[in-house]
């Protein structure tokens, strides 16, 4: 389980995206929000676009890994998926908050690996936020307020990234995948080499 968290505007998406375009063993998990879908957004690929009711009922039957408000709407990575993706041997990708990513560690600690990008400065955070121009400014004006909140929570995370240079943060988000891949507990499920030594050959 391979989280991925940052304010709005530090460029996580187009990080997230870069990864699922080059490695067919992640794949992203999509969640339900209650927001409005931003133009270009298509329902069931970013997002299950879900009224405040169906939200609600689907937290009470409890189809949610971790759920959380964000901003002034809720969020939650539907269970289903996620757990059919990795009794498949797929890792998977979640971009999602500071407190959905502490509800994932209490349920499955080990198996979470987790990243904080950050963006170079508050400034270019802004400024990537207006440029972005979908949302509008009183939008803009409140995540940059939130962004403060969510960046408190860094300190949380296994790996920190800055977000300056896109290549230099593929790269990095790259090697950290590479070699928690790598690591002895995660390699049982493998056959060959690794499998044999396991069993004293
Ligand atoms: P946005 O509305 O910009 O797509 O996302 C706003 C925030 O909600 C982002 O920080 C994103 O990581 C977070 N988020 C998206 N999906 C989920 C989810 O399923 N659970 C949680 N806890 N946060 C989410």
């Amino acid at each position: 389980m391979f989280v991925m968290s940052s304010p709005s505007g530090a460029g996580k998406t187009t990080l997230s995206r870069g990864l699922l375009d080059t490695d067919e063993e992640i794949v992203m998990s999509v969640s339900a929000t209650t927001r409005n879908p931003r133009p270009g957004e298509v329902d069931g690929k970013d997002y299950y676009f879900v009224s405040v009711e169906d939200f609600g009922l689907m937290v009470n039957r409890g189809e949610f890994l971790e759920h959380a408000k964000v901003f002034d709407n809720y969020y939650g990575t539907p269970r289903g998926p996620v757990e059919e993706a990795l009794s498949g041997g797929k890792d998977v990708l979640f971009d999602i908050d500071w407190q959905g990513t502490q509800q994932l560690k209490e349920n499955a600690r080990e198996d979470v690996v987790s990243i904080f990008i950050l963006p170079p400065s508050t400034q270019e955070l802004e400024r990537r936020l207006h440029t972005r121009a979908q949302d509008s400014a009183e939008i803009v004006a409140k995540r940059m307020a939130k962004a403060a909140d969510e960046m408190s929570h860094w300190a949380e995370y296994d790996y920190i990234i800055v977000n300056q240079d896109l290549d230099k943060s593929r790269t990095q988000i790259r090697a950290i995948l590479d070699a928690e891949r790598l690591k002895r507990p995660r390699q049982t499920g493998l056959g060959g080499f690794v499998k044999g030594l396991r069993e004293g050959l």
